[in-house]
Parts: C-alpha cells; structure tokens; sequence
C-alpha cells in the first residue's frame, strides 16, 4: 500500500516515522524544540536516543517525550484521517495540534524555576508562576550561612 501521506512511497513503519516527506518535515520542526538535534529521523535512532535513556524528571526529558509520543499520535491519526474520512491536513496544522498538545501537558506539571525549566518556557512558551520563583530565592537564602564567620 501507498503512503497517503505523501502518495510516493510504500507505507511501512519506519517510512511513516519519520522517513517520509510528510513526517519528515514535522519531526524536523519539532526536534529543535525539544533539544533533540543530534537525533536523526530514523526510528531505532529515536528510541534509543529518546525512549532508552533512563526515565528522569528533568524539563527537557518530558519534552522529549512527549514531543515523541505527541508526534506519532497526529501523525498515525492523520494516517487514519486520510484513510477513513479522506480528510488532508497540512504539516503546519499537525505541528500547532502537537505544540499545543506538548504546552498543555507541561503547564500541568509543578515546576521549579531552573535554568532549563526558564530555557524550556521561553521556547515552549508556557507561564512559569512568579509565586515559585520568589519562594526559591527565598529557600536559596536561607541556605545561606550569614552568620558563619569562619571564613578559614
Ligand atoms: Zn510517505
């Protein structure tokens, strides 16, 4: 069977993520947003790039994966679009569908204002609250020792 993505090639898994014109774009919109530059668009290099590292919870290993989870989803559901409803969506509506999906996701989280967490906001436009800035400067200032006078 034709891709009906991109009606050239045959749709295999590897073609659909991300060899293919179509997802190929979008995957190479979304990788500098996520970090994820060094990471080319074949599917074995994306798992173990992003999906087989260790789990942890730092800002741009959740961007990661959902920017990767976000992308397989649109695109296997503009597959499926295209198969059932014959309805064609262009590369710019899965990306905002994606960005938006990704934003919503991270604004759910209770973030601490790192220098990643502030980096991340800025490209991912999401509110970090004020509230939690000014109450880790302050926990910041009370691990200070201002009464330490040994200097030694
Ligand atoms: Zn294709």
């Amino acid at each position: 069977m034709k891709c009906l993505l991109c009606m050239v090639e045959n749709e295999t898994h590897s073609h659909l993520f991300f060899n293919c014109a179509y997802s190929r774009r979008l995957w190479e919109r979304l990788k500098p947003m996520a970090l994820l530059n060094s990471i080319s668009n074949n599917w074995a290099s994306i798992i173990s790039g992003v999906t087989n590292r260790p789990a942890v919870n730092k800002i741009w290993s959740v961007i990661q994966r959902l920017v990767f989870g976000a992308s397989i989803y649109f695109v296997w559901q503009e597959r499926n679009m295209r198969y059932h409803q014959h309805k064609v969506r262009e590369v710019d509506v899965l990306f905002d569908l994606i960005v938006e999906t990704v934003r919503m996701k991270v604004r759910g989280l209770n973030l601490k204002s790192t220098n990643d967490v502030i980096k991340a906001s800025g490209i991912w436009n999401f509110p970090i609250s004020k509230n939690v800035k000014y109450q880790d400067t302050v926990k910041e200032l009370n691990g200070l020792n201002f009464f330490n006078d040994d200097h030694s």
